[in-house]
């Protein structure tokens, strides 16, 4: 037996080394994220403005830089028993096929029929709506990750849940939709007749399939207009990566628990949640001057917001409702090629991501969608797990890692976000195994273009 072989495939924390505390890496920043902005006022958004579309308490966490834990609510911590902890994987497998002599980990959050992380901050929102007294939260869905997600915590802690659903997603991807009715979700495809903007918007372009910042405006709007009701999203917002660092806790906990140090921590970004969280804690020990490690976040060539955008105040969603968020952007009316990683698709990234790698603590690289499916066929091959296509663009950049290391004789680890499962990804998988599927990369007069746009407000830094 060697040394390493000492590693369990799977470790599990027992129940009483799992976290029981958030970690808010705001509190160790030396260089706060930017506030998120009243587009009207160009002031930042206050508690007041805030809370008629998110829950109180969510808004203090959003507004938060100083406090490092908050104690996750006994409610909370009872519901992640259904599905944590999730295991820290050694990829031994994937190890031994790629003749490297890295050692490869990936901490796997699709154990839940949500199938990825998203249920992690879809609790505790839907958990602190429930206790302010709220009927129902609204949210928007794309691909359908998140609305499942939040369809399974409502129906836990019995709140009603209205997903607005992009309507060319709604009508390709009718299984996602019969989970989130089965967990008692309301699910209207996007652009509906029931709010203003809908039925405008279906006046205007007949027809229209809908977007996701159409959507957006649809379930901010139901949310407003209906007392009870409060708005939900499942990335980008400080309080969503906050909820996240159960990942990083849980992943530093079980490499303390067995002397493992990660060199290189990878993770795929999207709006940013599963890879601020999943850093959390190391990133804190970076800050701080304990420890250092590199970090890398993994986006698509398609739509590459760190990689080619510009860190800019702009809007969150195509609509243009919602407030100003300073992050590294592609602006807010660019549309990405329809890749097949729906959950990597927004146009800009946590301002919290945003600034600390404005300030070099982090990397950032793009891949190429066909690259990323041969990495995630190498992967269910070796390890057994399916994965998600956007999960995948972290395997893609883990194995690149481990095959330098195979050049150069080191021994580095390397830990990477699993995020989840691709079961409901079998479009893309087809696509991907009849060979038709393509890599489109944006020009870059396409992305000055959405870039010349970015709305021009005069901001009190
Ligand atoms: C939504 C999603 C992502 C991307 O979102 P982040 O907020 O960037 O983490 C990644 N992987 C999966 C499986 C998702 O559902």
């Amino acid at each position: 037996m060697t040394e390493s072989r000492k590693i369990p495939y799977k470790i599990y924390l027992e129940e009483q080394e799992v976290p029981t505390r958030w970690y808010n890496v705001r509190a160790d920043m030396k260089n706060k994220p930017f506030p998120l902005v009243n587009p009207g006022t160009g002031k930042p958004m206050t508690f007041e403005e805030l809370t008629p579309v998110f829950c109180d308490e969510l808004v203090e966490q959003e507004l938060d830089n100083e406090t490092p834990y908050f104690s996750i609510p006994q409610e909370i911590q009872d519901y992640y028993k259904t599905f944590r902890p999730s295991p820290l994987i050694r990829a031994y497998n994937l190890e031994k096929a790629l003749g490297t002599p890295a050692h490869i980990y990936c901490k796997f959050e699709g154990n839940n029929t949500s199938g990825s992380h998203k249920l992690n901050s879809a609790s505790a929102q839907a958990y602190y709506a429930k206790k302010q007294g709220l009927k129902g939260v609204t949210t928007e869905t794309g691909a359908g990750q998140w609305g499942t997600a939040l369809s399974m915590a409502c129906a836990y802690f019995g709140l009603d849940c209205k997903v607005f659903m992009v309507k060319v997603s709604y009508e390709q991807k009718p299984f996602r939709r019969e989970v989130m009715r089965t967990y008692g979700a309301s699910v209207t495809p996007s652009p509906s007749m029931e709010t203003e903007i809908g039925r405008k918007i279906n006046a205007e372009y007949p027809g229209t399939t809908g977007s996701l910042g159409c959507a957006i405006s649809e379930a901010v709007e139901v949310a407003v207009s209906n007392p009870g009701y409060r708005y939900v999203l499942g990335s980008v917002l400080n309080q969503v990566l906050l909820h996240q660092s159960v990942i990083g806790l849980e992943a530093k906990a079980a490499c303390d628990k067995y002397g493992i140090k990660p060199d290189i921590i990878v993770g795929c970004a999207g709006g940013g949640s599963n890879l601020g969280g999943l850093i959390a804690p190391f990133m804190g020990e970076k800050l701080r001057g304990e420890q250092d490690y590199r970090i890398i976040a993994v986006e698509p060539a398609s739509c590459p917001s760190f990689t080619r955008g510009v860190y800019a105040y702009d809007f969150c969603d195509t609509g243009m409702i919602t407030p100003l968020a300073k992050m590294y952007t592609l602006g807010s009316g660019f549309i990405p090629s329809p890749n097949h990683a729906g959950g990597l698709r927004f146009h800009g990234m946590s301002p919290v991501l945003s600034q600390l790698y404005h300030d070099g603590y982090m990397e950032a690289v793009s891949v190429e969608q066909t690259s990323v499916f041969e990495a995630a066929e190498l992967f269910a091959r070796t390890e057994g797990i399916l994965p998600a296509p956007e999960s995948s663009h972290a395997i893609r950049t883990a194995i690149d890692e481990a095959l330098k290391c195979k050049e150069t004789g080191e021994e580095k680890t390397i830990l990477f976000g699993l995020t989840g499962t691709g079961y409901f990804d079998l479009k893309a998988y087809e696509a991907y195994n009849d060979g038709r599927m393509t890599d489109e990369i944006p020009t870059d007069e396409e992305l000055q273009k959405s870039i010349a746009a970015l709305p021009k407000v005069n901001i009190e830094e």
